[in-house]
C-alpha cells in the first residue's frame, strides 16, 4: 500500500545539508530507502534495504541515522499497536498528519488522512494552549476483509 506522501529522494539528504549534517555515502543510501519506501519499515528493514544498495551499511549507522533524523524532527515513529513486539517503524514527516489503522490480524497498516485531525489539533492548540509538535494517533481494529 503506497504511502499518500512519498516524495522523490533527495528531500532528506538536502534538510540534513541544509543543516550543516555531513552527508557520507552510508548516509545518504539509508536516507534514500526511507524515502522511496512504499510502507512502514523497521530499522531491520530499514538496513537489508540499504545493504542491498551498499555493501558497507553497518546497523550503528542505520540507528545512528534514525536518532538524527528524529532530533530534527524529520521523521515519525510508530510502534503499529505493539503488533511486533517492541519494533518501531519509521516514515519521512509529511505535511500533513495521517492516521494509522493497523489490523490485528492480518497486521495490514491504512493511513488515512481527516480534515477532523486537523481540527481537533487546531482546538487543543488554542484551548489548551498547547504548541502541538508531534501529532500521532494509531488505530487498532480489524480491516474489512478480516471480517468478511
Ligand atoms: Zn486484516
Ligand atoms: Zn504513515
Amino acid at each position: 500500500m503506497p504511502l499518500p506522501n512519498t516524495e522523490a529522494p533527495g528531500y532528506l539528504v538536502a534538510e540534513l545539508a541544509a543543516r550543516g549534517i555531513r552527508i557520507t555515502r552510508q548516509r545518504r543510501t539509508i536516507l534514500g530507502v526511507i524515502e522511496t519506501a512504499n510502507r512502514h519499515l523497521d530499522a531491520a528493514q530499514i538496513l537489508r534495504r540499504a545493504r542491498r544498495q551498499a555493501p558497507e551499511v553497518d546497523r550503528v549507522t542505520v540507528y545512528r541515522t534514525l536518532g538524527l533524523l528524529k532530533r530534527h524532527g524529520l521523521i515519525d515513529e510508530l510502534d503499529l499497536m505493539h503488533l511486533q513486539g517492541e519494533k518501531h517503524f519509521y516514515e519521512r514527516k509529511t505535511p500533513r498528519e495521517h492516521l494509522h489503522m493497523t489490523c490485528l490480524r492480518c497486521g495490514r497498516v491504512t493511513e488515512f488522512e481527516s480534515r477532523l485531525f486537523d481540527s481537533l489539533k487546531k482546538q487543543v492548540q488554542t484551548e489548551c494552549r498547547f504548541h502541538i509538535i508531534v501529532a500521532r494517533m494509531e488505530i487498532g481494529g480489524y480491516c474489512a476483509e478480516c471480517r468478511s
